[in-house]
């Protein structure tokens, strides 16, 4: 074998080095020492981990980013369609016709009617995504 230290070969089974005057066993023992605590099971437990939060997660993530961008799009479509209310009455309010005003206002309310219907639908809609993206875990 060779001194650990000074790297001159030296009889096997030597306790201390010919050459520098090492003691071989206290050198011997360390790296026997750091094996005995077994720090690979532990790794492998980490990495069978990783592989779970790689896994499925992501079809996971993918689900809530659907459900967020369902959600974000029924919203526009329903600020859209508030607005294009808004704008009819406003359109028709220069008129200045009492019974068109009516109508109109009516019209504005149903608009914000489709509007709120169209939210209810983008929460479910998310909701429905954020309960499949759960269910694949
Ligand atoms: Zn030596």
């Amino acid at each position: 074998m060779f001194c650990p230290k000074c790297g001159m070969q030296i009889d096997d089974g030597v306790r201390f080095c010919t050459h520098c005057g090492l003691d071989i066993l206290s050198v011997e023992q360390e790296p026997k020492a750091v094996d005995l605590p077994k720090v690979e099971p532990v790794e492998e437990n980490t990495s069978e981990r990783d592989v779970k939060k790689t896994g499925k997660p992501v079809i996971m993530f993918i689900y809530f980013g659907l459900a967020a961008v369902v959600l974000i799009m029924f919203f526009i479509a329903s600020q859209s369609i508030i607005s294009g209310g808004n704008k009819i009455m406003e359109i028709e309010s220069v008129g200045g016709k009492t019974l068109e005003e009516a109508y109109y206002h009516e019209l504005g309310a149903i608009y914000a009617g489709y509007a709120m219907i169209a939210r209810a639908f983008g929460v479910f809609f998310a909701s429905v995504l954020v309960w499949l993206g759960l269910k694949s875990k």
